[in-house]
């Protein structure tokens, strides 16, 4: 069986290498010219756990390849992915012109029957746009063609993106004919042993699976946080009432940790998009316009905590920063809690030292020298004023408080991700500042 993808980001790489990773030969497309050399070279342009072999693997093996030609990619392809980004627009909604360009470029060079499969997150309606803009092009062809349109949205998570791919809770797809249907039983055929469900629907109801997802997702964490600052307020310990719901099986423990709020290229662009999907059709969705609110605020906690201990003036203070990217095991710090933090600290005066495990790259990218880039993560510590903890890294859960004392200057610690335990951190003599929980000094 032979595909194309077109994107080569997370979604696409990811995707694309996995498929071939079951024997299907796998075209990856991209217009990053850039990109697309290294992959050739086996280079990886992004941070993802596992994946870097695994395109090794599979370049040798013959089934993955790379190319900025969509017309030579889907020259045999049963079935071409569409997994180009979707960025957020001005009025919030979803901008579709990456997607509509690859259907553009689709019609104008398909000669043979496809299923054309939209992999990107795309707002209810977007398959009858791809269809048309398909159907236009083949139309100035003067060609008639059968082809039919799929939506399969991606639910991997980045930092255990392989095995969400390999081993999927379920996989999603929206079809409107038989034909398109046993294509995409074939082709995830090898995902579904172990009982991995694939679930069929009509094509809206798969675009609006995606998006109910992320806003269900995006609703317990602004739920959580919004419960941690009562907390807070009222004496209680988010932890503790973390625990003692999360054990209700109607509402179980995962996805209800209290922080610094979401951020990442999914969660705050897709609640966004369906909020501005519902307000297209007259309709307002209340919840999630307060979910967006809420994680608006709780970029912000952190530094008011700071403001809290050492006042608003912070010229002549140094912080130093542990963790970049939006969450662990990811490079990727679109819509980053910390970029938020970094920004507000700067304006009051203060100068940052950050470390993060493998976002360096691409906060120099983003942030430049706004910010001293450290080596290793009590580098940083050298001369600061206070540690904040942003992203919840595994290296940072178990530190050498001694050796951290040593070296900040006040014994103060911010943790945005309530990775310590306050009670140590009062035994080891530091003021402790977390989420949801009272300050500990
Ligand atoms: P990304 O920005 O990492 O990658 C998109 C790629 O598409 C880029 O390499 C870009 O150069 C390429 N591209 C743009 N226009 C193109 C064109 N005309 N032809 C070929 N390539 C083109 O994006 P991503 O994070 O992989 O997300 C892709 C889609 O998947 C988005 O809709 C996103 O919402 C969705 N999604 C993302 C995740 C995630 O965790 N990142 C998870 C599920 C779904």
């Amino acid at each position: 069986m032979k595909i194309s993808i077109v994107g080569t980001g997370y979604v696409g790489l990811v995707s694309g290498t996995c498929f071939a990773d079951v024997g299907i030969t796998v075209t990856c497309v991209d217009v990053n010219e850039k990109k697309i050399n290294a992959l050739k070279k086996g280079i990886i342009p992004i941070y993802e756990p596992g994946l870097e072999t695994m395109v090794h693997n599979n370049i040798e093996k013959g089934r993955l390849l790379f190319t900025t030609s969509l017309k030579e990619a889907i020259e045999q392809s049963e079935v071409v992915f569409i997994a180009v980004g979707t960025p957020p627009d001005e009025d919030g909604s979803a901008d579709l012109k990456y997607v509509l360009d690859v259907a553009r470029q689709i019609g104008k060079h398909m000669d043979h029957y496809m299923v054309i499969v939209t992999k990107s997150t795309v707002p209810i309606g977007t398959a009858k746009k791809v269809k048309a803009a398909i159907t236009d092009e083949l139309e100035k062809r003067g060609v008639e063609l059968d082809f039919d349109v799929a939506s399969n949205p991606e639910f991997l998570k980045e930092g255990n993106a392989i095995q969400d791919f390999l081993k999927p809770d379920r996989i999603v797809v929206g079809t409107e004919s038989e034909k398109a249907q046993k294509m995409m039983s074939r082709l995830y055929k090898p995902f579904l042993l172990n009982g991995h469900p694939i679930i069929f629907m009509d094509i809206p109801s798969a675009e609006m699976t995606k998006y109910a997802a992320n806003a269900m997702l995006a609703t317990k964490i602004s739920f959580i946080n919004d419960m941690a600052n009562l907390c807070e307020i009222v004496g209680a310990d988010i932890s503790s009432v973390r625990d003692g719901i999360g054990s209700d099986s109607r509402i179980g423990n995962k996805f209800i940790y209290a922080g610094a709020g979401y951020g990442g290229s999914c969660f705050p662009k897709d609640v966004k998009a369906v909020i501005k999907t519902a307000a297209d059709y007259g309709y307002k969705l209340r919840v999630l316009q307060a979910v967006e609110d809420v994680n608006d605020a709780q970029k912000h906690v952190l530094v008011s905590k700071i403001k809290e201990h050492f006042g608003s003036n912070l010229s002549q203070m140094t912080f130093a920063l542990w963790g970049l990217s939006f969450k662990p095991k990811t490079d990727d710090m679109r819509e980053a809690p910390a970029l938020v933090i970094i920004d507000e600290l700067i304006k009051m005066g203060a100068s940052i030292k950050a470390y993060d495990p493998v976002a360096m790259d691409e906060a120099k990218r983003i942030l430049g020298d706004k910010i001293f880039y450290g080596d290793d993560p009590y580098d940083v510590l050298i001369d600061a004023d206070a540690l904040v903890v942003i992203t919840e890294w595994p290296e940072f859960r178990i530190p050498n408080f001694k050796v951290i004392d040593k070296l900040v200057k006040n014994k103060v610690i911010f943790d945005g991700r309530n990775i310590y335990d306050p009670n140590e951190m009062v035994e080891n003599g530091f003021s402790y500042y977390s989420i949801g929980r009272k300050a500990r000094h």
